[in-house]
């Protein structure tokens, strides 16, 4: 498979008014074409800065370096100029929630014809067309309603399908999709990920989904990186990460799950994350583990391939690159 998009060494860090953040702490992870990749963690593991990231839609006390490299070009290296050639059109994305990216006060009409004006350089009548075929292959059933009508008076999963459209309308390589259903009724979930896949097979782009539920990477992704506190620590094929997950935190964040079938006791992960302010040193999943040896407190473990295409970040099985 050819390699789509590739994070390679990525540090962030942001000067706050209490000292510097350490968000991203050194992340690589590859995306190939015709994938959804999902990237899991906690609340505040990084995974929203890290697509904030290769937008470079970051505020002004962010401080980001190493590479991301999309077709061939280092991102970091290029102008705001060339980044808005790419933002929005090669890569696009969906939030969690619609309402934030639509404007309340217009039709969903004006704000979609404007947008295939504005960037495709055709006529009202010809973007108005275009507007009316995204929404139908969004299976929107009654595109001329959804046209008329205010973001206001359609349901969260139409908004959602609404803003998949616009996504659509660049003919994205890459759908960055960060917590695209967490706002949604459960059925709703259902079907909004499965036109996500529809669409995908249909016009060929990858899927960089960002989710806190594992339940979602089951049933969506191929691939799938966990985060911790601005760290990579595992990456692996999804029933691979299923059966056999390597790093103690999948293993915690596995075993917190509910499962219906047997009544057994829930296992919480002991501890809380950390602060970004001032991690741990080492590993930074240190005062959660169970296994935590001398070394864990002293050197970072480096993402290895330890089985194949697997990777974990743990000096349980080595966690130094081999050179
Ligand atoms: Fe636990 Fe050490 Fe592995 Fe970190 S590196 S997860 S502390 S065993």
């Amino acid at each position: 498979m050819n390699v789509l998009l590739s994070i390679e060494d990525l540090y962030l860090n942001f000067t706050t008014f209490w000292g510097t953040a350490y968000v991203l702490n050194g992340i690589n992870l590859q995306i190939y074409e015709d994938e959804v990749f999902g990237l899991v963690g906690e609340t505040g593991c990084g995974k929203s800065v890290t697509s904030m990231s290769i937008l470079k839609l970051l505020p002004s006390n962010a401080h980001l370096s190493g590479k991301i490299i999309f077709e061939g070009r280092n991102l970091l290296e290029l102008s705001e100029n060339d980044m808005k050639k790419i933002r929005g059109k090669k890569i696009s994305m969906i939030f969690q929630d619609p309402m934030s990216s639509l404007n309340p006060l217009f039709k969903i009409k004006t704000q979609m014809v404007d947008v295939m004006k504005l960037h495709h350089n055709i006529s009202k009548d010809e973007a108005l067309k275009m507007a009316r075929e995204l929404l139908e292959a969004v299976k929107l059933p009654d595109p001329q309603r959804v046209l008329e009508s205010y973001p206001h008076q359609l349901s969260g999963g139409m908004r959602q399908r609404v803003m998949i459209a616009l996504a659509l309308s660049f003919n994205p390589s890459l759908l960055i999709a960060d917590e695209p259903t967490t706002a949604l009724d459960v059925t709703i979930q259902k079907q909004i990920l499965e036109l996500i896949l529809e669409l995908k097979e249909k016009y060929h782009f990858s899927v960089l989904l960002i989710t806190h539920d594992l339940g979602v990477v089951a049933e969506t992704c191929d691939r799938v990186g966990v985060m911790y506190a601005g760290n990579m620590v595992e990456i692996a094929d999804v029933e691979e990460l299923f059966e056999n997950p390597l790093h103690p935190y999948t293993q915690g964040l596995l075993s917190a799950i509910p499962d219906p079938r047997y009544k057994k006791p829930l296992k919480p992960l002991r501890g809380n994350v950390p602060s970004l302010l001032n991690p741990p040193p080492g590993c930074r999943f240190h005062p959660r583990c169970d296994y935590m040896k001398p070394i864990c407190e002293k050197e970072k473990p480096e993402l290895i391939e330890y089985s194949k295409n697997h990777y974990v970040a743990c000096h349980l099985y080595g966690g130094k690159r081999n050179e």
